[in-house]
């Protein structure tokens, strides 16, 4: 059985890892080639988009696929919508492993956002003077024109180029601990939060909640297909029933 798995995240790193194993399945992983220097993965490898869900339904017969795995970044939503369209237009399966979201404790203040751009309208009303922003190097123009307030701006990749003037523009990988954010905040006297609803390692969030600084939470896309998977656990046992 061969398999489709759109990757550059954890989840997708611990399926191709589990799937490595599992016999009558052969796993071709594909990366945006955004990231410039992504972990080799136990399984082939290509990288570059499809060319739309028509571009994906070309590929996916031309190499005779059987099923699709979707486990972009939560909030790669073209590249899920894609996906679910290119499965249906190729008639095969499809499935998404994408992690948990976080959820707010009731020490938490978070405003939910839903998408970007209200996020930014939010951060405008807040008028905080500093403000972390973590939503990623390719959604910051919607923060663009909120002087006076000040961004400090974080992103694992170097932003090209931020798109207002920034106090600070660090490039790091996480993941981080509750003291490394704690120390971040201080620095910059950081009094508000911006992140996308990523899930995984929430040290930001702790920091945040211990430092009684609130919370801009952008919310996910909603999910498009029947096959959920938050677990590359499960979605490898999915793949495994389909394959016997
Ligand atoms: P997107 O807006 O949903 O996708 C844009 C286009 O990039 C897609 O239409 C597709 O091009 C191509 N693409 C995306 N993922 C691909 C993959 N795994 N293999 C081949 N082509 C892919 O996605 P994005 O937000 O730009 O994210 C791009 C990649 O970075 C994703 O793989 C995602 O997992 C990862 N990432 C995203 C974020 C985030 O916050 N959005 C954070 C961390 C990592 P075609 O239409 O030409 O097929």
């Amino acid at each position: 059985m061969k398999v489709l798995l759109l990757a550059g995240t954890v989840e997708a790193r611990q399926l191709a890892e589990q799937a490595h194993e599992l016999r009558r399945v052969e796993l071709v992983a594909s990366f945006a080639g955004h990231t410039r220097a992504p972990r080799a993965l136990p399984c082939e490898t290509r990288t570059g988009g499809f060319g739309g869900a028509d571009g994906l339904a070309r590929y996916l017969r031309e190499g005779s696929f059987d099923v699709i795995v979707d486990a972009t970044h939560p909030f790669a939503a073209q590249m899920q919508r894609h996906a679910v369209d290119g499965a249906c237009l190729a008639g095969i399966e499809h499935a998404r492993l994408v992690r948990p979201p976080w959820t707010a404790t009731n020490d938490d203040h978070w405003v939910d956002a839903t998408d970007v751009v209200d996020g930014a309208r939010i951060v405008g009303e807040f008028g905080v003077p500093r403000v972390l922003l973590t939503v990623g190097r390719l959604d910051l123009a919607a923060f663009a024109g909120l002087e006076p307030t000040e961004f400090v701006v974080r992103s694992v990749e170097d932003p090209d180029p931020v798109p207002f003037a920034a106090i600070a523009t660090l490039r790091a990988r996480g993941p981080f601990t509750l003291d490394e954010e704690s120390a971040l905040i201080d620095r910059y006297g950081v009094g508000l939060l911006v992140t996308k609803n990523s899930g995984g390692n929430d040290a930001k969030l702790a920091a945040a909640r211990a430092n009684g600084i609130p919370v801009v939470m952008v919310r996910r896309p909603a999910p498009v297909t029947e096959h959920n998977f938050a677990d590359a656990r499960d979605a490898c046992s999915w793949l495994a029933s389909l394959a016997s």
